[in-house]
C-alpha cells in the first residue's frame, strides 16, 4: 500500500539553509543548490564529517545517481544504510559491514548452543 503523493523530491524539507551549504556541499566545497539532493540528509554542522566516509567509499556522483533512482520516501533509509556501510568499509576495507554480520552470526550460534545446554540441565 503505497500512498505516495505524486510530486517529486518535496522541496519543503531543504528550506533550512539560508546561504549555508549542506554538509555534503560543504565537504565538496561547492555551492548548495536549492534542489540539492544531499541537503535533506546532511546538515550543515555535522553532515560534512558523515559525508566524508560516503564520498570516500562510494563517490558523491555515484551516490547522487543512486538516490535519484530511489523513490523519495525511501531515500532517507538508503542514506542511513549507505552511511553505515561507508563507515564500516573505512574501518575494515576488506570485509566492511560483513565482518559485523559474521560476528553477529557467530554470537547467534553461541546463544543457540547455550540455550540447548540450559535445556539439558
Ligand atoms: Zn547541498
Amino acid at each position: 500500500m503505497t500512498s505516495a503523493t505524486g510530486n517529486d523530491t518535496g522541496s519543503a524539507g531543504s528550506s533550512s539553509g539560508f546561504g549555508s551549504p549542506c554538509g555534503a556541499c560543504k565537504f565538496l566545497r561547492r555551492k548548495c543548490a536549492a534542489d540539492c539532493i544531499f541537503a535533506p540528509y546532511f546538515c550543515s554542522e555535522q553532515g560534512a564529517a558523515r559525508f566524508a566516509a560516503i564520498h570516500k567509499v562510494f563517490g558523491a556522483s555515484n551516490v547522487s545517481k543512486l538516490l535519484l533512482r530511489i523513490p523519495a520516501h525511501q531515500r532517507f533509509e538508503a542514506m542511513l544504510t549507505l552511511a553505515y556501510e561507508a563507515q564500516a568499509r573505512v574501518r575494515d576495507p576488506v570485509y566492511g559491514c560483513v565482518s559485523h554480520i559474521f560476528t553477529l552470526q557467530q554470537q547467534g550460534r553461541e546463544y543457540i548452543v547455550e540455550s540447548w545446554n540450559l535445556k539439558d540441565n
